[in-house]
């Protein structure tokens, strides 16, 4: 039966209806500020939301969208190759650009549309995607999209990936590599300065995903290419506008004339409507912050190690590395289910992560960090942890 497939889902539903829980979709009732909140009826610290600089309740980027959804409506109603260009679109593609200091920038109606659409433009058939195995789902779909032979390289193995550059011989030159900045799900660091290396070394263009690095790593918050100082050999940056930004869209970055081409030949920017123009004045003005206020990444950066430290002490398992995403690694589903009730209990909102969110994903707490969190903020996180191991519910030497 064309339904069969979802039997497995259908049974985890029915295992957190009858325990009442409702970790996915989650309803916040009431914005309270960037880091608070009401969920089932409770004031909650909200510690899994990407909003890593806090600015989707930045009073400045609020006023902006309200000036030009007073200026130009609510929508464009049509996507960017019809009439939905606004001079706001335009506006932001120039502000990337230079943000990125290249010349060329797409901006798209979500990150997904641009990391899907990305990747399954840039190589077709004859050409060679490799990906990094953890990709985001996002890529996957592109790279299926594209007709390009997709290869997988081990998630984070530079080793691996040169192994699989030196078989393809002279066809690095039409290879795509592509790889993240910050993986969503552990927070890990990708190596790009072993990846830009092997690149240069066997050829090939490189496309990094800085969803969750940009506006959170690097000298001046392009992400983790910059921190890693490679970016000269980066080709295609793309990234979202929805995690720092705290809007919603996404972007290619590029130093090659070419993306003005492509533009035209992907049909995730084609065939959809543009953002709304409020949402792209909220980003521009977000963009201007990041720039202007480099304190705001030092904020959340000792946030995160004082949260990864905190966690550390308990003896959890976390991600390998300190970054604003922290991830609580789990034994099992049933343990993930209760102990993200019991923080939810304890006013604090995580993101529970289950199989298969990446292939190595495990089941994980995963909590996101904000410049906005305060240090008690942060705190009181850390004392739910502790409570949970209190309780009983978590064990360290249970933890996977
Ligand atoms: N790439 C990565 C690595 C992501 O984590 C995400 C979102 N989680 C996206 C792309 C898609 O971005 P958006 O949610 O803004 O569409």
């Amino acid at each position: 039966m064309l339904f069969d497939k979802f039997q497995e889902m259908a049974d985890f539903q029915a295992e957190l209806a009858g325990k009442h829980v409702k970790p996915f979709g989650a309803v916040t009732e009431e914005l309270l500020t960037a880091t608070t909140g009401m969920v089932q009826g409770k004031q909650v610290i909200l510690a899994g939301t990407n909003n890593y600089l806090g600015l989707s309740y930045d009073q400045r980027c609020i006023e902006a969208a309200e000036a030009a959804l007073k200026k130009w409506g609510t929508g464009t109603t049509g996507s960017r190759l019809a009439n939905g260009s606004f001079a706001e679109h335009q506006a932001l593609e120039a502000e990337m650009a230079d943000f990125y200091g290249v010349d060329h920038a797409i901006c798209f109606s979500t990150g997904y549309a641009a990391t899907m659409g990305m990747t399954a433009t840039l190589a077709g058939p004859g050409d060679v995607i490799l990906l990094d195995g953890d990709s985001h789902s996002s890529i996957y779909s592109g790279v299926k999209l594209s007709g390009a032979e997709v290869i997988r390289f081990k998630h984070s193995d530079p080793d691996d990936l040169a192994k699989r550059l030196r078989r393809l011989g002279d066809r690095t030159g039409n290879t795509l590599i592509i790889a993240e900045g910050i993986y969503s799900m552990l927070g890990d660091v990708a190596p790009l300065q072993e990846i830009a290396a092997i690149k240069r070394e066997y050829g090939g263009y490189l496309m990094i995903d800085e969803a969750h690095s940009m506006g959170v790593m690097g000298e001046t918050g392009r992400g983790a290419a910059q921190a890693a100082g490679i970016e000269d050999d980066v080709d295609f940056f793309a990234g979202t506008f929805s995690k720092s930004l705290g809007g919603i869209g996404g972007f290619c970055t590029s130093r090659h004339p070419e993306l003005e081409v492509i533009r035209f030949c992907i049909r995730a920017y084609i065939f959809t409507a543009s953002s709304t123009p409020s949402v792209v004045a909220s980003t521009r003005e977000a963009l201007r912050i990041i720039r202007a206020e480099p304190e705001l990444r030092d904020k959340l950066w000792n946030n995160a190690n004082r949260l990864y430290a905190g966690l550390e002490n308990l003896g959890l398992t976390l991600g390998p590395q300190v970054s604003p995403v922290v991830a609580v690694q789990l034994a099992d589903r049933s343990q993930a289910i209760d102990c993200w009730q019991a923080l939810l209990n304890a006013g604090v909102y995580v993101n529970m992560v289950v199989p298969p969110a990446t292939p190595s994903t495990n089941f994980l707490l995963r909590n996101s960090v904000s410049a906005a969190h305060t240090t008690e903020q942060i705190d009181q996180i850390i004392g739910a942890y502790a409570g949970l191991l209190d309780s009983g519910l978590l064990n360290p030497d249970q933890a996977a």
